[in-house]
């Protein structure tokens, strides 16, 4: 698809000094930071496409408070909803009824949640936000950011925020509004994993030109109240294994918070080679296993949703400063593989990247590049949590689980203990839309139905994210070549976005006798987390944000 740049329409503009897109952890904590330096001499302006903050929010989350403590270090005494600590932490090796307990001083140091919190992210950014508006931050929620606006010289100035009322074909209905144009000194692409934006200006700028591909997986949660006598508050868990065995990298989580809740959560790595695999029913299955089961048996299931994962780490971040502006957090891959942890270095890059902002508007400057940011992610903290875990994915990838655990464990404690890691840097190899095998070459996975009372089929637990889409707006779901999917994808790869989608948004449906495959998309149910955009063998689908408002409403995930 062709980059969608702010076309002719007439919009009212607005200034700022800086314009953030985004109210996650690294776009909140970018603005609460240039508030922190700037006070009323800086203007801030946050935009986000969810119908209130955190409703896009899914990492039910085992916070590190590194970031925290950095940006608000009386965060306590201000009522910041950190209210489960850790108060136990287990990793297991899992078969299909047996679990496998890793000795914790086995564990290099970096791993260990020791400190940490068990938290609703969402909360946590509500929260953020209302600390930000305090000091002056605007935040419109509801306002989905469609385009880059470029300056005479090429540079991002800004972005077209706001935009509604488009009919099915593209063109603008009765109540059409074109949105605005929000325009600022420097803009922070923080969209998290796979920016719709961030995709564009990487593209542009040929920002990756240097790094390595960048690699995802997919991550599916629920969050269950369960019996009081199943709950521990504080609990961490930590699978590898069953059941994905050999047919796929991943591994689940299950954290205790607080008031008999629960949050379960798996993951699968989305360069898996079986075109048959269906992540959603290996996260069902899972729950089966007996110490899940246990947990969740007499329990209900409150919400589900399903994010992308950024995996590629250290040598998949891409440059980070743009003419005009910066990515942030998750937009450039900051999470922390083996940790599964990507929030406490999304809030140190808005951070980070406030005060190099901060420092170059005091000198007058605006519409270049904060190299200083650069500099400091490459060379502080983030780097610290970054570069000595960097081999573990790459391992896994070429020589599974064990060989992962074994040698990346190895060359995390070298890493932890000398300051360097014996294996160099390993190369990713192949994107994860390139990593799908052809159907003919894979065994089909027959999976059990769910039971209706762990598992739950695919469209029931979509609407438990509570996601919606106005049905006579265009499809956000682009496809280069319409016929892709069932001339090329089908015969081949037994067209995988009907399984790899979590949320059910791809079919092929056929007539009574099983001919004429048609392939249907149906946006309404898409949870926003672009792993179509990521996997689809051929890179024929194109995630572009839809109005805003639209997608998941998470309670507190
Ligand atoms: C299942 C799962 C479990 C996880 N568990 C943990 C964990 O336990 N601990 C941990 O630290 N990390 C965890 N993570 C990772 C963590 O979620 C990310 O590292 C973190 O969210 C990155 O923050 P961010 O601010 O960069 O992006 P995000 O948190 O993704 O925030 C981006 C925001 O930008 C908005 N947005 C995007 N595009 C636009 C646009 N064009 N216009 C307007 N708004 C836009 C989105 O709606 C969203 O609100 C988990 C992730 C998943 C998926």
């Amino acid at each position: 698809m062709t980059e969608p740049e702010a076309t002719a329409i007439e919009r009212e503009s607005m200034e700022y000094d800086v314009v953030i897109v985004g109210a996650g952890p690294a776009g909140l904590s970018a603005a609460i930071r240039l508030k922190q330096l700037g006070g009323d001499e800086v203007s801030v302006v946050v935009l986000e496409k969810g119908s209130e903050v955190g409703a896009h929010i899914l990492s039910g989350a085992l916070l590190d408070p590194v970031g925290l403590d950095a940006l608000i270090p009386d965060w306590r005494e201000k009522g910041a909803p950190l209210n489960t600590p850790v108060s136990s932490d287990r990793f297991m090796v899992i078969g299909k009824n047996v679990a496998l307990k890793l000795w914790n001083w086995a564990m290099p140091p970096i791993l260990s949640n020791h400190g940490a919190y068990i938290v609703s992210m969402g909360n946590v950014c509500r929260w953020l936000a209302e600390q930000a508006e305090a000091m002056g931050v605007e935040i419109f929620p509801g306002m989905a950011c469609s385009q880059l606006v470029y300056g005479e010289g090429g540079e991002v100035r800004g972005v077209v925020a706001g935009e509604f009322g488009l009919n099915l074909d593209g063109t603008p209905g009765e109540a059409y509004e074109p949105g605005m144009e929000l325009l600022g000194k420097y803009v922070f692409l923080a969209e998290g994993v796979r920016g719709s934006l961030s995709k564009q200006v990487i593209a542009r700028y040929r920002l990756d030109a240097d790094s390595d591909v960048q690699k995802y997986g997919l991550g599916m949660k629920e969050l269950w109240e369960v019996r009081p006598e199943a709950h521990k508050p504080g609990q961490v868990t930590h699978t590898m294994g069953w059941p994905l065995g050999s047919n796929a990298g991943g591994g689940s989580f299950m954290y205790h918070l607080e008031n008999n809740q629960v949050y379960v959560g798996f993951v699968v790595h989305l360069n898996y080679e079986n075109p048959h695999l269906y992540p959603y029913l290996e996260f069902q299955r899972f729950k089966h296993h007996p110490l899940i089961a246990e947990v969740l048996k007499g329990g209900k299931r409150i919400a589900y949703g399903a994010r992308a994962i950024s995996e590629g780490g250290w040598q998949s971040m891409p440059k980070l400063s743009f003419p005009g502006g910066a990515l942030l957090g998750c937009a450039a891959g900051m999470l922390n593989v083996p940790r599964i942890k990507g929030n406490h270095n999304a809030m140190l890059s808005g951070k980070a990247a406030a005060e190099a902002a901060w420092a170059a508007l005091q000198a007058g400057r605006g519409s270049d590049e904060l190299t200083a940011y650069e500099t400091e992610v490459r060379t502080g903290p983030i780097a610290k949590d970054l570069k000595p875990v960097r081999n573990v994915k790459p391992l896994w990838s070429k020589l599974g689980m064990l060989a992962s655990l074994g040698l990346g464990g190895l060359d995390m404690w070298v890493a932890n203990l000398f300051g360097f890691n014996v294996l160099g840097t390993i190369k990713h190899g192949k994107s994860d839309a390139d990593a799908t095998g052809r159907a003919s070459a894979h065994k089909p996975i027959d999976y059990p139905k769910p039971d209706g009372v762990l598992s739950f089929d695919r469209l029931t637990n979509v609407s438990f994210s509570f996601t919606n889409h106005e049905e006579s707006q265009p499809c956000h779901l682009k496809l280069t070549d319409p016929d892709i999917p069932i001339g090329t994808n089908l015969p081949e790869f037994a067209e995988p976005a009907q399984r790899y989608c979590p949320a059910g948004v791809y079919e092929v449906i056929r007539d009574d006798d099983g001919s004429n495959p048609r392939f249907q998309i149906n946006f309404q149910n898409c949870v926003h987390c672009k792993t179509c955009d990521i996997k689809d063998p051929s890179e024929n689908i194109t995630w572009c944000t839809p109005q805003g408002g639209d997608g998941p409403n998470y309670p507190n995930m």
